[in-house]
């Protein structure tokens, strides 16, 4: 099922996406991250990361968005971006944790080239429970999020649902 904001923007619904999973979990942080990617079946990229996720127990999954089909920022010349939310719970600090997800990132084949890049899998930490974190690798909440429709739309799409 598909719904169309605007001219440019499309929320997709899909079997995992928005889906909701655990809501009882006693690890110690709440973690939300943004996906998103251009290249490949991304639609499918997903799905496989949530598996990763699903099946790793430092992991415990809370709930994901819907996808949001929008345009590229930045470099212009490349397809639509889609984006999606996802919640979960964590006893992993955020390094270790940005670390996972760059791992992540690299087994489905993402390669760094240049900023605004296209990308199969891009894994940003928007909110880390409610720490401020300010350092060379890692800023949370993430710069920008307040201003960038991939995230506040689907986020806010998975807080109504889930309200
Ligand atoms: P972008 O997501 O801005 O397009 P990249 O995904 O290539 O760019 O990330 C570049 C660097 O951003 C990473 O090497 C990582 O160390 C750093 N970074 C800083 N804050 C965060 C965050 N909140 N989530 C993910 N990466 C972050
Ligand atoms: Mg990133």
């Amino acid at each position: 099922m598909k719904k169309n904001l605007t001219k440019d923007l499309t929320l997709f619904y899909t079997s995992n996406f928005p889906k909701k999973f655990k809501s009882i979990s006693n690890k110690k942080y709440l973690v939300t991250i943004g996906i998103g990617g251009n290249i490949g079946n991304t639609k499918r990229i997903f799905d496989k990361l949530l598996l990763c996720l699903k099946k790793d127990q430092r992991f415990d999954l809370l709930m994901t968005s819907p996808l949001l089909l929008n345009p590229p920022f930045g470099y212009l010349e490349q397809n639509d971006f889609l984006n999606g939310i996802i919640a979960l719970k964590t006893n992993l600090a955020p390094n270790e944790f940005l670390k996972n997800m760059q791992r992540l990132e690299k087994r489905f084949g993402r390669k760094r080239s240049f900023q605004d890049a296209p990308r199969t899998l891009d894994i940003d930490i928007i909110f880390f429970d409610k720490k401020k974190i300010n350092t060379k690798d890692l800023i949370v909440p993430h710069k920008d999020w307040a201003n960038r429709e991939s995230v506040i739309i689907p986020l806010e799409e998975m807080k109504r649902i889930n309200r």
